[in-house]
């Protein structure tokens, strides 16, 4: 039997679909959801993830604005930037594009995002909603994987699920919203003794490493669900996962294709958080 390919497009779109009655109830009751991307300097990934999230904003009817600060700005000076945007009525969410330059204290920035309008789900506080189970942004590609999950109808409760990375914005937000789910975890990372072994238990495999093509038929459990969220970018410009396609296609019971898996999904719960801040803060007004 082949491999079922976990269509990240067609979740995308369901999820965008969804969002647009609730993004016109906004705007006919009270204003549109309103999204601030915040781009210190010119990185040039940085300044494509960023048109692309201002383009989705535009076709959802969600009001978006992109500032930009130079990349010799102070830690302060980007502070001063982020409190205004947090007393901005009209601004439900914000987000600050990853990397910072180095003069910059990452830290302290993500702190300073109210945590009511931080729709990347990064603030301590909303990691503290993650950790409790509590209501609250969740960090965008994790959750848009759960969701992937959901309307799949891959079983999670039970399940022997793997992730492969520890980060704060992938591995680990993705590993307790795994739990939630009631499934048994593994988080693997760089000092894991055994990786193929402990990979080969998984019946949901998640790759978060941004290592090409690393994980190969000897770490698939035969009829597993593999999510692939790597993304590195091959000498000729090609995106290649964290999983070598053949063996996913191979092994695999269901799998994320890279592009078109995971990468989708992102955008369209940043959109999701967005609208969410919208309704809640035009409820409390
Ligand atoms: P990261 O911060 O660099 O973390 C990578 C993790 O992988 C670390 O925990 C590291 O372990 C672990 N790792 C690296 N090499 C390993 C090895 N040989 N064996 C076991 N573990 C290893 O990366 P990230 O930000 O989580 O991103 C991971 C990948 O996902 C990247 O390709 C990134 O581009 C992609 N990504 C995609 C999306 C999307 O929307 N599709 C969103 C975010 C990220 P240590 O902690 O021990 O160093």
């Amino acid at each position: 039997m082949s491999a079922k390919i976990l269509d990240g497009k067609f979740v995308r779109d369901q999820i965008l679909a969804e969002l647009k009655p609730r993004v016109e109830r906004l705007k006919h009751t009270h204003r549109p959801p309103g999204l601030a991307v915040v781009l210190v300097g010119h990185d040039p990934a940085s300044e494509i993830y960023v048109r692309n999230k201002i383009k989705a904003c535009g076709e959802l009817g969600i009001y978006s604005e992109k500032v930009t600060p130079p990349d010799t700005i102070t830690t302060p000076d980007l502070l001063g930037i982020i409190e205004g945007l947090n007393q901005r009525s009209e601004i439900d969410g914000i987000l600050v594009q990853m990397p910072l330059p180095p003069q910059v204290d990452k830290q302290r920035i993500l702190v300073s995002v109210h945590p009511d309008k931080d729709v990347d789900g990064f603030h301590p506080m909303n990691l503290g909603n993650l950790v409790a189970n509590s209501p609250g942004p969740r960090a965008c590609t994790p959750a848009g994987i759960m969701e992937m999950l959901r309307r799949y109808e891959i079983p999670i409760a039970g399940q022997n699920a793997v992730v492969v990375g520890r980060s704060d914005i992938v591995g680990k937000p993705m590993a307790l919203m795994l739990l939630h789910q009631n499934a048994t975890v593994t988080i693997c990372h760089s000092k894991t003794a055994d990786l193929p072994a402990e990979c080969r238990r998984a019946d949901i495999l998640v790759a978060a490493m941004g290592r090409p093509a690393f994980l190969t038929e000897y770490f698939i459990k035969p009829g597993a669900t593999v999510i692939d969220v790597g993304m590195n970018r091959k000498s000729d410009g090609k995106l290649i996962g964290d999983v070598d396609p053949e063996a996913m296609q191979g092994l695999a019971g269901a799998y994320t294709p890279v592009p078109g898996g995971v990468g989708p999904l992102t955008i369209a719960m940043l959109m999701s958080n967005t609208v969410h801040a919208a309704e809640k803060h035009l409820c409390s007004a």
